[in-house]
């Protein structure tokens, strides 16, 4: 039996992980999306800079 929404997988956008709710370390709100990570490290460079996380996601290899 699959479970859906609660074990539903998120990538860590710092890191590429998947985690889950479950497995999260840390999550945080940006922008009415929750995020999650794997570790508090991963939050917080998401934290200082989540714009180019975010970037980076969808504009593979430029910088
Ligand atoms: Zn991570």
């Amino acid at each position: 039996m699959k479970k859906q929404d609660n074990e539903r997988n998120f990538k860590d956008p710092v890191c590429g992980m998947e985690v889950s709710r479950l497995t999260a370390i840390e999550e945080m709100e940006y922008q009415g999306k929750t995020y999650y990570f794997c570790s508090g490290g991963c939050r917080e460079a998401f934290e200082a800079e989540p714009e180019k996380y975010l970037r980076q996601h969808r504009q593979h290899g430029m910088r």
